[in-house]
């Protein structure tokens, strides 16, 4: 596997567990779609509606961070065990 390669795979994993923890949390992941959808709603009719209020821009933040640091904790479990094989095999 060349670098490029180590590179995708990583981003592969990360991706795919935002995936996994939605399916591990579906109430949660609903939840902050729809809290995503509604930010970008409020956005867009240029209202003054955007920000959402306080109590609620809160949970969406606390809901991406959750998924956010499972996702990078997931990437860097991928790349040591990519490290670890690259290492063995005595590639780069
Ligand atoms: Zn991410």
């Amino acid at each position: 596997m060349g670098k490029t390669d180590l590179i995708d795979a990583e981003i592969v994993g990360h991706e795919g567990a935002h995936g996994v923890y939605a399916l591990d949390n579906p109430a949660e992941a609903v939840e902050l779609q729809t809290g995503i959808n509604n930010e970008k709603a409020a956005i867009a009719r240029h209202d003054g509606s955007f920000p959402l209020p306080p109590d609620v821009m809160n949970k969406i933040n606390t809901s991406l961070n959750k998924t956010e640091t499972f996702a990078q904790q997931t990437e860097q479990g991928i790349n040591a065990e990519l490290q670890a094989n690259s290492k063995k095999k005595g590639g780069s």
